[in-house]
């Protein structure tokens, strides 16, 4: 079957650029959202703990409920809201995500400090603030997003400054203990000077960053590879056609192998007009099948690829959506020592 491999030296040293960064290792939380931005949410969950990572931050409750033994705190960021428990705070995305919230659970309010997508505004402030305290929740943090974090543009700084109003606020209300966070992967490694409590890393940690150029080039190292096995070889004739629609015509006489990956484990199928080559320089020949693929030679397992960066320029997508579409039941093999 197809399997992934996970470098978890390349994971280590990604988190240490981080930490160099930030100032410490407890300043990083690790985004595990999504099955881990698809990299496998207790593989990558467990070596963040092993690393010394003691704050993560997933989308639902039932993420947070498989991985919360793992660290001090799980921030979720986005579902309704749920029992208190120890471990876990709520991210507050509104007005309503307050009043639904259960007595005394422990929260992280986002304000909407320019991206418009979630979070509270910022002229509710002070009524959300006083509702919180009302309803006997317990503010553990107050936080924000950016929408331009990794665009060469000044916005990021605008939304930096709004969100300064906002601590300066919490803070003139006399709310102690609260954290502080802003910044996700790109705004990190942007910025300098780093003075918050936490910081929210993703992407950076799976080893990609989608600044543009001028912003120095980072040394982040992809952690992910997605391999498939030899499933049948064959030898063609010259113009003997393969897969679906007969795309590929053979130029001349050539062995071919299949190799168990497709669309139904979430590579991408693409056009196959514009074949892609893959990590070992080989093109797919012809279209990509549900769970098939065809490629010259008889190799008995051959790496699909090994930089989601690179295969994202392809597809005219980003290297979030190459690793996290790839499905759950792919197995992750955890490479310690290369
Ligand atoms: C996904 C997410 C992050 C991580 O962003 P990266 O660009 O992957 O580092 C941080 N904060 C929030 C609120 C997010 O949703």
């Amino acid at each position: 079957m197809a399997y992934i491999k996970l470098n978890i030296d390349n994971f280590f040293h990604n988190l240490n650029q981080f930490a160099l960064k930030c100032g410490s290792k407890e300043k990083l939380a690790i985004v595990l959202k999504d099955n881990a931005y698809g990299h496998g949410l207790l593989e990558i969950a467990s070596k963040a703990s092993e690393f010394g990572i003691q704050e993560a931050v997933v989308r639902t409750y039932n993420e947070a409920l498989q991985i919360c033994k793992f660290f001090k705190n799980t921030l979720i960021l986005n579902d309704k809201a749920f029992p208190t428990h120890q471990n876990l705070s709520f991210a507050i995305n509104s007005m309503d995500g307050i009043k639904n919230a259960h007595l005394g659970s422990i929260v992280e309010l986002k304000v909407d400090t320019g991206m418009h997508r979630s979070g509270i505004e910022m002229k509710d402030l002070d009524e959300a603030l006083e509702l919180i305290i009302e309803k006997k929740l317990i503010l553990k943090g107050v936080m924000t997003h950016f929408r331009s974090a990794d665009e060469l543009s000044s916005e990021l700084f605008w939304q930096q400054k709004n969100f300064q109003i906002v601590k300066e606020m919490v803070k003139n209300l006399g709310f102690e203990n609260v954290r502080f966070h802003s910044q996700n992967s790109a705004s990190t490694l942007r910025c300098g000077g780093f003075d918050e409590d936490l910081v929210r890393i993703g992407i950076g940690a799976y080893g990609y960053s989608h600044l543009p150029f001028c912003y120095g080039d980072y040394d982040l190292k992809p952690v992910l590879s997605l391999w498939a096995k030899k499933t049948s070889s064959r030898l063609l004739k010259k113009s003997q056609r393969v897969g679906y629609g007969a795309e590929f015509i053979a130029p001349k006489e050539m062995l071919v192998s299949s190799y168990d990956i497709g669309y139904g484990d979430g590579f991408r199928r693409g056009d196959a007009s514009k074949s892609l080559v893959l990590a070992n320089g080989k093109k797919i020949l012809g279209r990509v099948s549900m769970d098939l693929i065809t490629v010259e030679g008889d190799d008995d397992e051959i790496c699909i690829f090994d930089d989601a960066h690179k295969i994202a320029q392809h597809f005219g997508t980003i290297s979030y959506e190459m690793t996290t579409q790839l499905s759950p039941t792919i197995q992750r093999i955890i490479i310690d020592e290369i």
